[in-house]
């Protein structure tokens, strides 16, 4: 069956809708689960195999805490196996606060009349960005309320002018997307502008609950933002993030929920998102917040662990939501993105005078530290902080990047690209005490590539970056 864009019937499931509260709500009461199925499946995924959703399930339904340390202990060998230990860096860019959807638990929302909405005008879209330079930023995601201001030319013209701020070796080399669902139209235009990832969170996967939290406006139609990311493949964009609001309903729904969604497109594009995002609900301005579904941090970091078992190739993303020390501890369980020195007031990256003000913001943020103090921590606890681009300038996006995500590649490509990226910011932006933390990790990676060759071309490209050559990579 062939697929259309304007239909919610999806050729993976032909005549039903590819989320099926019933499949997914039957899957985790009826799949049984023991040590012995936990261990087999953790072993499956160990081979870098894709679990099906039953098998997703057992894992879901494995409470003893001896399977949930093999799940936890399985994820983390896992992520040393595929990404090796970098840890890509971004911040979000906030460029405007408008918005007409009326999202319950989003301090943005149409209702809130306590907000200070603000847009950020031409100049200071340029001071936020030339801030964010020279803090050694080089991948941003611009995040965009829901509003007919903001529509798919606006986003296309900021893209093309966040690409244009060049300061000193400061430059923006990628360019992710987090707004409104788009038509197939507004997707080809922003595609057009350069974009990296177009992210759209379901925020739930189950339609009753999300037609709770979303009363009013575009957002308030489930199918609309449902099938919004084959919308964008349909136009052309290959690289795409998903993503859940953990605490909206029950996170076992939602897990399986992701998977099913990875499924989907796997089967329709050939391609799987690039990312899974999985923030967790903090507070935000008048927002109602039910406590009911609330996550602890010991199912978080399951969460986590299990959705790293189910897609092992799926980058996956962590934010500055969380603490310094949450964020640390969950990392290891198959983070591959983490965001650094993050403000989400608009304006504030350029604000010397900044502090957290929840009427300017759409949410409470919880690790406030500076881009330095992460990639600090980051290298004391041996992660290798990446900045890298490479993949996507060489057109390793979709479905050609799968064929690329193969374990070995990661090493040989994404590992030096990273020591170069991190050697960038090292010259340019670090402090004393981080620079020679900074070359140590350098030194001691490079010892473990046992790889002679590569070994010398990254040492020649290393000391042409310490003579002043900038993005060079594999
Ligand atoms: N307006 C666009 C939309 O809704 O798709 C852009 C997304 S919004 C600016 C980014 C994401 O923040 C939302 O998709 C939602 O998952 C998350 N978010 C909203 N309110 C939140 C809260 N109170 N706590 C944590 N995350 C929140
Ligand atoms: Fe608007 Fe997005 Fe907030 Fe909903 S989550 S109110 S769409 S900014």
């Amino acid at each position: 069956m062939k697929f259309n864009p304007e239909t919610y019937h999806i050729p993976d499931r032909p005549g039903l809708p590819f989320i099926d509260p019933v499949e997914i709500t039957d899957c985790i009461s009826h799949v049984r689960t023991d040590k012995g199925k936990v261990r087999e499946i953790v072993s499956k995924s160990l081979e870098k195999n894709r679990l099906s959703l039953n098998e997703v399930a057992a894992l879901i339904n494995a409470g003893d805490r001896e399977s949930i340390e093999m799940i936890k202990e399985g994820a983390s060998e896992l992520k040393k196996q595929v990404y090796g230990n970098r840890i890509v860096l971004f911040a979000p860019l906030y460029v405007g606060s408008k918005c007409c959807n009326d999202c319950r638990y989003c301090g943005f929302r149409v209702s809130n009349k306590n907000v200070v909405r603000r847009t950020l005008d031409r100049e200071e879209l340029v001071r936020e960005v030339k801030a964010l330079e020279n803090a050694g930023q080089k991948r941003l995601i611009l995040v965009f309320g829901e509003h007919p201001d903001y529509d798919a030319d606006y986003i296309a013209d900021t893209v093309k002018r966040v690409y244009a701020v060049k300061n000193g070796n400061g430059e923006i080399r990628r360019v992710n997307i987090n707004a409104a669902p788009l038509d197939t139209e507004g997707f080809r235009t922003v595609k057009d502008a350069g974009i990296g990832t177009y992210q759209i969170f379901q925020e739930t996967y189950h339609r009753e609950f999300y037609k709770q939290y979303h009363p009013l406006g575009q957002k308030s139609d489930y199918n609309y933002r449902l099938t919004s990311l084959d919308r964008a493949f349909v136009a052309g964009i290959d690289d795409v993030g998903i993503g859940a609001l953990f605490g909206l309903y029950d996170w076992r729904f939602e897990v399986l929920a992701l998977v099913r969604h990875t499924n989907h497109l796997e089967a329709c594009f050939n391609v799987g998102p690039h990312t899974i995002s999985f923030p967790r609900l903090k507070d935000a301005s008048g927002a109602y917040l039910n406590a009911m579904y609330r996550v602890t941090d010991d199912e978080f970091s399951r969460i986590v662990a299990i959705l790293r078992l189910a897609v092992p190739y799926t980058g996956m993303i962590l934010t500055a939501r969380e603490p310094a020390a949450v964020r640390m501890e969950i990392l290891k369980y198959g983070v591959s993105q983490i965001d650094g020195g993050t403000k989400i007031e608009v304006g504030a990256y350029a604000d010397s005078q900044y502090h957290q003000d929840l009427k300017k913001e759409q949410f409470r943020i919880s690790d406030n530290r500076s881009l330095n103090e992460v990639i600090d921590e980051l290298i004391e606890a041996n992660n290798l902080p990446s900045f890298c681009t490479a993949c996507y300038r060489l057109g390793r996006t979709g479905e050609h990047f799968m064929e690329f995500s193969v374990p070995g590649f990661i090493k040989r490509y994404c590992t030096p690209n990273a020591i170069l990226t991190l050697a960038e910011y090292l010259e340019d932006y670090a402090p004393e005490s981080t620079r020679s933390k900074g070359w140590k990790l350098i030194g001691d990676s490079l010892g473990k590539l046992n790889d002679d060759i590569l070994v010398q071309k990254l040492r020649e490209r290393i000391d042409k970056v310490k003579n002043g050559s900038r993005d060079m990579y594999f």
